[in-house]
């Protein structure tokens, strides 16, 4: 999708901080890091939301989740973390490139909740 910011990030017209790549998925930095260590984790092939997601594709995702999820845990050493996906603009969905959010948790104060 020629307009899509997560489309123009895998295709590096867009800068990111990258957390993990595959041939799949990729993982980087969100923009505005609610929490230290805010990741957003995509499917390379563009889908708007869960809905649209095929087996495949959602395998691949969720398939790389846990390791960036422990990957994220060992670098900021967070208490806890939340793994948040929006769907549609009424559930919070701003960007329309199906994504997950790593949030990762410091405690009361921390930004989320
Ligand atoms: P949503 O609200 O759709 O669940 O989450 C979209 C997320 O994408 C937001 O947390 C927002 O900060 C992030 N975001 C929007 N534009 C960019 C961008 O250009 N680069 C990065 N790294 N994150 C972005
Ligand atoms: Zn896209």
């Amino acid at each position: 999708m020629s307009d899509c910011i997560f489309c123009k990030i895998i295709n590096g017209d867009i800068p990111s901080s990258k957390v993990y790549e595959d041939e799949h998925v990729l993982a980087f930095l969100d923009i505005s890091q609610v929490t230290k260590g805010h990741t957003l984790v995509i499917p390379k092939i563009h889908k708007e939301n869960v809905y649209e997601l095929t087996p495949e594709i959602a395998a691949h995702v969720f398939e790389a989740v846990p390791k960036i999820a422990r990957a994220i845990k060992q670098e900021f050493n967070p208490i806890g973390m939340n793994v948040l996906n929006n769907n549609g603009e009424h559930a919070g969905q701003s960007v329309f490139h199906f994504h997950i959010h790593l949030l990762p948790r410091y405690g009361e104060g921390d930004g989320f909740g």
